[in-house]
């Protein structure tokens, strides 16, 4: 059995949060002992006979004697008094934590005690969870559980202190956040102590009311909502709104201005400006739920993922089915409809993480957004010189395009920006979209390790245009460089070494902005205007490609994809699979917002065959690769890929990270600088399982899960894909499609 993480921990204070830490220690059994001193005798006894200490003293000097942690879990106040009489009695190697409210006092009272050297084992905590109730009898074991708790580690606090302490608390199932002492305070004062100001505000302004007693017994569930958290201490309230006066002061200050603004917004009865601003606060509400979790702040120590397993046995895969939006149509639409002139409405848009992020960012920028709704978004363009500051950075989430695109707008605004995204987008190459925009005379660092985000941009920089010869084949270089270029001075122009996505090119011009392509040559002239339009948003091609392969890998399966976008700088995907022999057919070709679209049908009708997959089409199926190697797996003979080391910078080295999922699901295959290697199992006439099954790690990148999910109707044992969160970002619907086809898919969290 191994050792408890603590020898002895004792208590200073045992109320709700107190006695909730003992009974997770207890339930974990993560010390041989506990004991407590509380300013009551009453507490103490009502702590032994519920099982939570061995001993309980009313002086602390008896309970901190020989304890290797020690936890005040009481009144901020009273932090200092109690050190005072405890320090004598602390050996070097006692951890010393507390759970206060706020970090700056406790900090300073620490000080007050030791002088400026702090004990190496001091790390301040704060479990951001509780309720209104107080005492012994109100803890609970699992009132941390899927909360976060801030551990703000000082300059002198040891790591050894720091890493039992974040043992301990992963231990109660909560999410452990590590951040300095200033940034704790001021986070807190404006998302919990302004909160619980306005709360008692409110519910104070409504209790002074003569007719009180209507209003409290009519009132609706948002009153109920909002004033839950009036009910807690007045005292504890009290002692926080004075620990942490300057930044609560600040939070109310911001909080009156924008009281005025929405205020006058009601008063002037101005519906466009009411509507931007509660539709950006609802989206920001969502944004925070969906994506803020997984800033890099909260990564260090994140613990949750989700999974897939997919089961084996002989499948069905069959139906008709309109995958989402495509990615690069809807990031664009929002871009170009918000320095459109004139209202744009969208519709197919997706709803999908990446696209939001653009979505909010142009909410950030002072474009009034209405939607997503159903797919549907109005946007109220601000013309080419309309775009404002930022209040902070801006968050990009998981989005490459976004954050290329997007610098090529930025570098050419009059006010300065910064990017940034999740640790995913945090590693991916920025300089070849840097470099170019220099060029052009824009300010821009990567702030990053390697030429990586964050992107910080000095706007006000006069651009001018420039000839660019692409040295990679890159739609998202391609189209910041040109979009630098619409407020650029002259005609900016970039040649390509092979064709990639023209969607920027199709839809400035549905946007009335002429743009031409001569041969692999684009070129816009710098200074013109875009004039708002509809744009109906084709399903995405690369969602599609994931059922495509999956019906092409499986006897007698029949599936059509309905109005999937077919521009043909994205078709490479439907060669590549013709040129394997799959029994593939593009139905009902037309035209919509300036996309081809058609329905793409495919049956499982013969055994697919190794190629050499051809360059020319890599660039135009550069996501579908993962797929696609799926595919191969299960093809008769060798597939080879090159000119593809593009793949090695994406959301994951999807060359490597492919290549070692299909070598544990028993498939012969080598990755090289640029490509791989596939030796197919798959024999002519035979349908039999190819993939022997297994644990997958997705590295957290979409469509490596999507992918090696379709080699589930194929396999012979279970597959576990670890990492499969990220699927929302791209294809919300996945899960339901796939199972609705005939895949037998699980999701866990
Ligand atoms: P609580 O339920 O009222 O318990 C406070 C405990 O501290 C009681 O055991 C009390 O002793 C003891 N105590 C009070 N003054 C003391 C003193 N001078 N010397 C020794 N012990 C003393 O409070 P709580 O909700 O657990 O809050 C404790 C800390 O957690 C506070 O700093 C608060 O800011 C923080 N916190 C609270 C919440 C929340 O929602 N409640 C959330 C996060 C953090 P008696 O039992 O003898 O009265």
């Amino acid at each position: 059995m191994s050792l408890p993480l603590f020898e002895k921990v004792a208590f200073i204070g045992l109320g709700l949060i107190g006695s909730s830490l003992a009974r997770v220690i207890i339930a974990e059994k993560l010390a041989n002992q506990i004991v407590a001193s509380t300013r009551s005798q009453k507490t103490l006894d009502d702590a032994k006979a519920l099982g939570l200490i061995q001993e309980g003293y009313t002086n602390p000097i008896d309970a901190v004697q020989g304890a290797d942690l020690v936890v005040l879990a009481l009144p901020v106040r009273a932090t200092q008094k109690v050190l005072e009489i405890i320090q004598p009695y602390l050996s070097e190697k006692t951890i010393i934590t507390d759970v206060g409210s706020t970090k700056a006092n406790v900090v300073e009272a620490a000080k007050a005690v030791y002088g400026d050297a702090l004990p190496e084992g001091f790390v301040p905590g704060h479990p951001i969870a509780g309720s209104e109730h107080t005492g012994v009898h109100a803890g609970k074991v699992d009132l941390f559980a899927h909360h976060k708790v801030i551990l703000t580690p000082l300059p002198s606090s040891a790591d050894w202190a720091i890493q039992k302490l974040i043992q301990l608390w992963q231990a109660s199932k909560a999410e452990v956040i590590c951040m300095d002492v200033e940034k704790h305070d001021e986070v807190l004062a404006h998302t919990s102590h302004l909160p619980h100001l306005m709360a008692f505000n409110l519910v104070e302004q409504l209790a002074n009311r003569e007719d009180n007693l209507d209003i409290f017994r009519y009132a609706a569930g948002g009153f109920r909502d909002f004033s839950r958290i009036a009910a807690s201490d007045p005292q504890m309230w009290h002692d926080i709104f004075f620990a942490n006066k300057k930044a609560i002061l600040n939070a109310v200050d911001g909080f009156e201005k924008q009281l005025a603004v929405i205020r006058k917004l009601i008063e002037d009865e101005n519906s466009q400006a009411l509507m931007g601003l509660l539709g950006h606060a609802q989206a920001a509400r969502q944004h925070f739920n969906h994506m803020l979790a997984n800033r890099p702040l909260m990564e260090k120590n994140k613990v949750t993922t989700q999974q897939f397993t997919i089961l084996p046995g002989k499948k069905n895969f069959q139906g008709k089915f309109s995958v989402p939006g495509d990615k690069s149509v809807s990031h664009r639409s929002i871009m170009f409809g918000a320095i459109a002139e004139g209202t744009t409405h969208v519709t197919g848009f997706l709803e999908g993480e990446d696209a939001l992020a653009t979505l909010q960012a142009f909410r950030d920028m002072g474009v009034s957004i209405e939607g997503p709704k159903n797919g549907e978004v109005t946007i109220h363009g601000v013309g080419m010189h309309g775009l404002k500051a930022p209040a902070s950075e801006l968050y990009m989430g998981n989005s490459g395009t976004s954050m290329r695109l997007l610098s090529g707008m930025l570098s050419a605004q009059k006010f300065d920006s910064v990017m940034t995204g999740d640790a995913s987008l945090t590693k991916r190459p920025m300089e070849r979209i840097a470099k170019p925009l220099r060029e052009m005379g824009a300010l821009l660092q990567t702030t990053g390790d390697r030429g990586t985000p964050p992107i910080s941009i000095t706007g006000n920089q006069k651009l001018k245009g420039i000839h660019y010869d692409l040295p990679m084949a890159s739609a998202q270089v391609k189209s910041g460089i040109l979009l630098a270029g619409l407020w650029a001075e002259g005609e900016t122009s970039v040649t390509e070494p092979e064709p990639t996505r023209d969607h920027s090119e199709r839809m400035l011009r549905a946007f009335g902005y002429e743009v031409k392509t001569e041969g692999n040559r684009i070129s816009l002239q710098g200074g013109g205007k875009l004039t708002a339009t509809e744009i109906q948003v084709p399903s995405d091609i690369s969602s599609a490609a994931f059922f495509m392969v999956g019906a092409a890998i499986t006897e007698g399966s029949d599936v059509t994809l309905e109005a999937v976008g077919i521009n043909p700088t994205r078709t490479g995907v439907i060669e590549i699979l013709k040129q394997m022999g799959a029994d593939i057919s593009v139905e009902n070709e037309r035209i919509a917002g300036g996309e081809p679209i058609a329905d793409i049908r495919i049956r499982g009708s013969r055994t697919l065959k190794g190629i050499h997959m051809p360059e020319d089409q890599v660039p135009l199926a550069i996501d579908e690769f993962p797929a696609l190697f799926i595919a191969a797996a299960c093809a008769e003979g060798q597939t080879v890929l090159t000119g593809a080391a593009e793949l090695r910078v994406k959301e994951s080295d999807r060359i490597q990270v492919m290549a070692d999922g299909l070598k544990i699901m028993g498939i012969d295959c080598t990755p090289t600088d640029d490509g791989i290697i596939i030796e197919g199992k798959g024999k002519s006439g035979e349908w039999d399982a190819i993939f022997t099954g297994g644990e997958i790690e997705s590295h957290h990148d979409h469509r490596i899960a999507m992918s090696f999910s379709m080699a589930g109707l194929r396999t012979s044992g279970e597959i576990k894909i670890v990492g499969t969160e990220t699927v929302a970002t791209s294809f919300p619907t996945f899960t339901e499609l796939a199972t609705e086809a005939g895949l037998a898919i699980q999701v866990t969290e």
